[in-house]
């Protein structure tokens, strides 16, 4: 089966010839809006496990029509990168669900998105599938608020909580902010492992399950051999976003999610001078290169350690 498995050029075709209500959807439906999801990906043009996982689970779909019990909405959310496989076009899109004006192309395809948003209130759960640049990290991004399904969801035992007062102009805010419901990001794994489409295949399949649209076991569990999971999870929450500064490196020995930064140690130099920690925290989902149109070059986190709950 996995011959058929689409290239980011597959992806991009099936998206191509989505939706007329928004560019880069496409929706499969049994005729049952009352059990609606939304899965996105590609929200970052340059990360491809989400639109080629999407394009295959919809197909898989279409050709089982006969077992789906709902509506999903499949969005590739920046089109326009994603086919010149770069991050973003002039603006990080997933921080561009803003109420200020900006005229960038990310800024009007946020508009757009939140238009879709408003008028399918219908809605009863978002996932949005990334991946990451540096290392093979896993991580369930969610609010407190979504713990429990975010933990029937995803088995995935590294989390980041979000809140109101980091990562303005997120995708998942502007879900929340509309829909009012269960929201959820998931990193996959590296931009370039094959590991990561089966787990966002997985976390697709999962999402289906929850919503009781769609469930096949076996398939869900052939894509979740690849899941870290575990009865110990790792939460993280956001001190404080490492925002853009010219010159800056890391200088630290390790630059990985999870590396503990001590009180007072520097960790990174820029053109400013030293980056110093203010309190004893972790490195969260860095990045590899240091663009200064990026949102942020990482995150200091907190971290709890806490024992999952089994339901039984
Ligand atoms: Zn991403």
């Amino acid at each position: 089966m996995f011959d058929s498995y689409p290239t980011q050029s597959d992806a991009y075709e099936f998206f191509s010839g989505g939706s007329r209500e928004l560019k880069g959807l496409v929706t499969v439906t049994s005729g049952n809006t009352d059990r609606c999801v939304l899965i996105s990906g590609g929200i970052h043009g340059d990360e491809s496990c989400g639109p080629s996982s999407m394009t295959f689970i919809a197909r898989h779909l279409r050709a089982n029509m006969g077992r789906l019990n709902g509506t999903v909405h499949f969005l590739l959310g920046n089109p326009e990168a994603f086919g010149a496989r770069k991050r973003f076009m002039e603006k990080d899109l997933n921080r561009s669900f803003l109420s200020s004006y900006s005229d960038s192309y990310e800024a009007k395809r946020g508009k757009e998105i939140e238009k879709f948003l408003i008028n399918n209130r219908n809605i009863k759960g978002v996932l949005d599938l990334h991946s990451v640049p540096v290392g093979d990290t896993q991580m369930l991004i969610y609010k407190v608020r979504d713990k429990d399904i975010a933990q029937r969801v995803s088995p995935i035992s590294t989390h980041l909580l979000y809140d109101d007062k980091h990562l303005k102009g997120l995708f998942l805010k502007a879900a929340d902010r509309y829909l009012n419901c269960f929201t959820a990001a998931v990193e996959c794994g590296n931009h370039t492992a094959k590991e990561s489409h089966l787990r966002s295949m997985f976390h697709i399949l999962s999402m289906l399950k929850e919503f009781e649209i769609f469930d096949e076991p076996e398939l869900l569990n052939l894509f979740s051999s690849e899941v870290d999971d575990g009865p110990i999870i790792t939460r993280y929450e956001i001190i404080e976003s490492i925002t853009p500064k010219t010159g800056f490196k890391y200088v630290i020995p390790k630059v990985a999610t999870g590396v503990q930064i001590s009180k007072g140690m520097i960790y990174a130099q820029s053109d400013e001078g030293n980056h110093q920690a203010t309190k004893e925290c972790c490195l969260v989902l860095p990045s590899k290169d240091f663009k200064m149109e990026y949102s942020e070059f990482g995150f200091l986190c907190s971290k709890e350690i806490i024992t999952r709950k089994i339901s039984s």
